[in-house]
């Protein structure tokens, strides 16, 4: 039997910047996304009937099943291999086998990025051939970073984030991502920044943000790491920005909340830096991991 193998990143939003309320529900966004070297990765094959399941793993030797994650048809990565199957016209049954390394419910879009596997391991099986573009259409319903995390590298996304126009950005960073020992619900913290700014702005994005990037200035980048939802998120989880606090002390470049929380990402000056830092943010309240990662990584893609 042949399979697929998908690697697909996790995303931080170096800046996040959240507009009006849109008649669909949806806020209005403009963020700069980033993808990392921190990656789930989904095996696609197909079956004799027309069922779809998946099966979540959390160690290398796919023993130890995830908890946290739906293994039905909630599941996003088998909603992608659905919606793929109703748009190709086609029925033949899928096996996924999901390995989790992004942490669940923690801002970092893990769900999504087991969808864009799933969508391009799919594809390839199945002998489709679509595009990139026209899997990230089918993506973009099931989560607005569907089509980034497809594309990965940098970009930008307006209207809900769904929709990506590349960033010429040069070099490497190197990250600190601080796991919370327990996720936050992505449309609580947005209800929660409700609340907090009854009538938001138009979004934009920091131009010095976008030249930072280009010059690949750390220290410049560090300046202008902006999230709207952080406000939400250290509402809902005040310990927080004792985490923030603590990561910056320990000499990061700068700390934000990624996306809607909890994980917190550290900018770090020098990969060196990393192991005291790490060692210090064991310490914060709530941690239940320290990852050293970098970006940008590239989108999903197959390995195997
Ligand atoms: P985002 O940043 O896109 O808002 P998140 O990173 O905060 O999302 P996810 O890890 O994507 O959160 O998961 C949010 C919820 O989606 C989980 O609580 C889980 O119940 C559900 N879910 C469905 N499919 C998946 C999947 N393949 N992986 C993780 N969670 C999934």
């Amino acid at each position: 039997m042949t399979s697929t193998t998908v690697r697909a990143p996790a995303k931080i939003n170096l800046g996040l910047s959240v507009g009006p309320l849109r008649d669909d529900g949806f806020h209005e966004l403009a963020t700069v996304y980033m993808a990392l070297d921190l990656h789930d990765t989904v095996r696609v094959s197909l079956r004799d009937d027309d069922r779809i399941t998946v099966a979540v793993h959390v160690d290398a030797d796919d023993r130890e099943e995830s908890v946290d994650v739906p293994l039905d048809a909630d599941n996003l990565a088998v909603r992608a291999v659905e919606r793929l199957r109703t748009a190709a016209g086609v029925s033949t049954g899928v096996d996924l086998v999901i390995r989790k390394v992004i942490p669940v419910a923690g801002g970092m879009a893990g769900g999504s990025a087991d969808a864009a596997a799933a969508l391009v391991g799919a594809n390839a099986e199945l002998g489709l051939g679509w595009s990139r573009e026209e899997l990230a259409e089918i993506g973009a319903d099931l989560g607005s970073d569907v089509p980034f995390l497809l594309h990965g590298g940098v970009g930008i996304g307006t209207g809900r984030g769904e929709q990506i126009s590349p960033v010429l950005s040069r070099g490497r960073y190197g990250f600190l991502v601080v796991v919370a020992r327990e996720g936050l619900s992505t449309p609580q913290v947005y209800a929660e920044f409700d609340r907090l700014e009854p009538d938001p702005q138009s979004p934009r994005i920091a131009p010095e943000l976008m030249a930072a990037l280009r010059g690949h200035d750390a220290e410049r980048l560090g300046e202008h790491l902006s999230n709207d939802l952080e406000v939400a998120a250290l509402s809902l989880r005040p310990e927080l920005d004792r985490v923030l606090q603590i990561g910056v002390d320990a000499g990061a470049l700068a700390g934000i909340v990624s996306g809607s929380g909890p994980t917190c990402v550290f900018l770090l000056e020098d990969d060196a830096d990393a192991q005291v830092l790490t060692t210090e943010l064991w310490s914060a309240p709530g941690c239940a991991d320290v990852i050293h990662t970098h970006g940008p990584a590239p989108g999903a893609r197959i390995i195997a």
